[in-house]
């Protein structure tokens, strides 16, 4: 085995310096098991941050599915095969019954990418609107609707075809009233719609990841669908980051808002590392997408792919892996606020199920965002072995969002860690 130093010298001769390493002094993992990591001297880290790895990292189960099915055969969609059919079925069977058609495909970005294909060729314009700060994937079409990465460094800003809505952040934001502030939001979203005239595609996660961990607040999706229908757009709900039951409350993070979207898109944790997404849409826009031009994706929808999917969505059946983050994530989520009551620097805590941000800010009054200490809280939290990550614009939120086979004891073991450290 090389040693680290090799690994990284290594890595800035080969590869792509745009790409990031994790933490100041970087991470060697060799292995995974669940929830944990473990590096090349074989120490074991909690993993607190990876959703990908949604029900634990090398399920047996899930490898087993890839092993059998690789000894008898890979090939494409031009053949009939079960596993992907019974893949679409349980997706469908797991959806409202109007998404009923599936693609497959082989990242968040394909996968995003493709819903905007699909609800483009049906509003017949490419008119746009996202939130702030949002994140929807690394092609040319989804970087020019991510103000995450258009708006920062190396962005060339927005386009004339998209629209930004601020985030309806309860806690940053110009409205705070949870009662109120879901509609209020939703305002700019119709005005969005004025300047376009119409047939717009929104696209929006349920659950802001990139934006720091934001859950939307009641009515925003159901008042930002509502203008989005009556003027013929189409309303995407990004679910990469939060769909398949880590929102604990619900499978979907959607149906914790009472919406039901026009097309869902499905990735990160769909195959537990594996590259798999899908698109699930309704049949009236499927058939405006198959226009005469076929649809072919190389690896999209494989037989292998598809029997790690079925897996996947199996574990968290057997494994009660939804329920998990509900009941997991309501402790975290309480010893977590009282933690906040003990340290000022903690300005919000927030989040559903096993999806949770913890809002640093220097100052409770102005809000002034403690970047270096969260930056300086996660190097020092992976030196004792939990790995947290940080995001929002101001990358002063603490993301929580491990494998949902987290414990409750892991839980207590990260409150406590960041109690102490914090203390
Ligand atoms: N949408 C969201 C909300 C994401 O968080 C991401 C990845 N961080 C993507 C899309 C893109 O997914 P991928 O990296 O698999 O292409």
């Amino acid at each position: 085995m090389k040693s680290k130093k090799n690994t990284l010298k290594l890595r800035k001769k080969h590869l792509g310096p745009s790409l990031s390493l994790a933490y100041s002094e970087p991470l060697k993992i060799l292995r995974g098991k669940g929830q944990y990591l473990y590096d090349e001297k074989g120490k074991e880290y909690l993993d607190c941050v990876n959703n990908i790895s949604h029900v634990g990292h090398c399920h047996p189960a899930v490898i087993q599915a890839a092993h059998e099915q690789n000894q008898l055969l890979n090939t494409n969609t031009r053949y009939l095969h079960d596993n992907i059919v019974e893949l679409a079925e349980k997706l469908c069977r797991k959806l409202p019954k109007i998404l009923s058609i599936c693609h497959f495909v082989n990242s968040g970005s394909e996968a995003n990418e493709l819903a905007l294909r699909m609800a483009r060729a049906y509003t017949g314009n490419d008119s746009t609107i996202v939130l702030d700060h949002a994140y929807h994937g690394n092609t040319n079409s989804l970087i020019n609707i991510s103000p995450y990465k258009f708006n920062s460094k190396g962005g060339q800003g927005k386009s004339k075809h998209v629209e930004v809505v601020p985030m309806p952040d309860l806690f940053r934001g110009e409205f705070n009233n949870p009662k109120t502030a879901g509609k209020q939001y939703a305002q700019a979203v119709q005005e969005a719609i004025n300047k376009h005239g119409g047939g717009s595609t929104f696209m929006a996660e349920s659950m802001l990841g990139c934006g720091g961990q934001i859950p939307l607040p009641n009515d925003f999706l159901a008042e930002s669908y509502k203008w989005i229908r009556a003027s013929s757009g189409v309303c995407i709900s990004d679910e990469i980051q939060v769909g398949l039951g880590r929102v604990g409350s619900a499978y979907w993070g959607f149906e914790t808002q009472e919406v039901i979207p026009d097309i869902v898109t499905i990735g990160k944790p769909l195959g537990n590392g594996h590259p798999i997404a899908a698109v699930v849409t309704t049949a009236e826009i499927a058939s405006f997408f198959n226009n005469g031009m076929e649809y072919f994706n190389s690896f999209g929808g494989n037989p292998v792919s598809c029997a790690i999917g079925l897996s996947v969505l199996n574990v968290i059946e057997q494994e009660e892996l939804q329920q998990n983050a509900l009941n997991v994530g309501n402790y975290l989520f309480s010893e977590l606020c009282l933690l906040k009551d003990k340290f000022s620097l903690i300005g919000d805590v927030r989040g559903a199920g096993l999806f949770i941000g913890i809002e640093l800010v220097e100052d409770r009054k102005t809000l002034k965002p403690a970047t270096e200490k969260a930056k300086l809280i996660t190097d020092k939290m992976k030196e004792l072995g939990i790995l947290l990550s940080t995001d929002g614009p101001h990358n002063n939120v603490i993301k929580i969002k491990p494998p949902l086979v987290f414990t409750r004891d892991n839980a207590k073991l990260l409150v406590d860690s960041l109690s102490k450290f914090l203390a």
